[in-house]
């Protein structure tokens, strides 16, 4: 179980530490995320076609030790 979840927001698919509700961020609500921004969550599944923001995945990266992911979801 990794600190960080995942999340679509502004074109891009972030990462952030903030507490998920379960069933995912609610469209709309506002999250800070790895790359240190806030911004809104969005839902639906072209959202998570998005490509991964790299600062986010090299954060991502760094929180988990360096273990390579292999799943985003
Ligand atoms: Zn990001």
């Amino acid at each position: 179980m990794h600190p960080f979840h995942w999340v679509p927001a502004l074109g891009e698919r972030h990462a952030s530490t903030d507490p998920r509700p379960s069933g995912g961020y609610p469209a709309g609500s506002t999250i800070t995320t790895l790359c240190d921004r806030q911004m809104n969550a969005e839902v639906g599944e072209m959202a998570w076609l998005w490509t991964t923001c790299p600062a986010c995945n090299a954060e991502a990266h760094r929180m988990v030790g360096g273990v390579r992911q292999t799943a985003y979801a």
